[in-house]
């Protein structure tokens, strides 16, 4: 590891309720995308995570979770008729009002004032549905997830409500991707300095939506983190490149290699996705005390 500082305290994964998606959408399908949101009757259930990072200049998330509202107020949240078609064969969810993030956050022991940063991974309405929860975060986008969210005629059809996203009074901060050669994020080339202090870097992962990324989480006394957002649904997909069913296939295929190509490089590299249903298991057989 080249940080000798240790900002990060801990690396915890809280909840905003679950979902469950179709087994070709987590595994992928043959059959034409449109015949199994149609068709298929099979469902697997899915966290959708929140990642808290305790870090000596403050509280940071990776993603902000899910607004309630976009699963128990539906026609309001989604105006389009065939959008709410769309959503219906896609996704279902197990949400509750209490699935929000700031009763996450406080049921957790933290309060949603504290977070100073929060990390998107990507403006899906399932990462982007706490923004307006954490009053004082700086928001880091990736510039091509504001691109899209902002110049897209009709972003919404990808399942990013810009109108939910665009909270007012929200402070937003473009990513800066610099170059750089440090070794530990090779192969690739470019990052965003989250606290600009090492500790926590972003890289870009493209492939399930505009300006989709990563982050990796350096300690000194514990295993490197990389949160994948919705690269994969778990790190074993990753592993035997098995794409998800949505997205594009050739741009995942290619993160996926320069994500195990990381892994080569730093083997005890956690990867965690964001809907993994083991993420808490993972990062606490990682967590700082566990290797005391
Ligand atoms: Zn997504």
């Amino acid at each position: 590891m080249s940080i000798n500082a240790a900002p990060v305290r801990s690396v915890r994964v809280i909840t905003t309720g679950s979902g469950s998606l179709h087994p070709e959408h987590m595994y992928g399908s043959r059959k034409p995308t449109l015949w199994w949101v149609a068709r298929s009757k099979e469902w697997i259930n899915i966290p959708l995570n929140v990642f808290v990072i305790e870090h000596d200049d403050g509280l940071v998330l990776f993603d902000t979770g899910m607004d309630p509202a976009a699963a128990i107020d539906q026609v309001d949240y989604w105006p389009s008729r065939i959008g709410r078609w769309f959503l219906d064969h896609i996704f279902r969810f197990d949400i509750g009002p209490d699935d929000r993030l700031a009763t996450q956050l406080a049921a957790a022991g933290y309060r949603p004032e504290d977070v100073t940063v929060a990390v998107m991974s990507h403006l899906h309405f399932d990462h982007a549905g706490g923004v307006g929860d954490i009053p004082n975060a700086e928001l880091h986008v990736a510039p091509d997830a504001w691109d899209h969210l902002i110049r897209t005629p009709h972003p919404e059809r990808d399942y990013v409500p810009r109108e939910r996203i665009l909270v007012p009074g929200a402070r937003w901060k473009l990513m800066e991707f610099e170059p750089t050669d440090d070794p530990d994020l090779a192969p690739f080339t470019e990052a965003h300095d989250v606290m600009g202090d090492g500790s926590l870097m972003v890289v870009k992962t493209p492939g399930h939506i505009a300006g989709a990324v990563s982050m990796l989480i350096r300690r000194a006394d514990a295993p490197p983190v990389l949160l994948v957002g919705d690269l994969t649904y778990s790190e074993e997909l990753l592993m035997r490149d098995q794409v998800a069913g949505t997205g594009d296939r050739g741009a995942l295929l290619r993160s996926f290699a320069a994500v195990r190509a990381m892994k080569a490089n730093l083997p005890d590299l956690v990867v965690v996705a964001s809907h993994d249903t083991t993420a808490s298991e993972k990062l606490d057989a990682t967590s700082v005390s566990a290797f005391e």
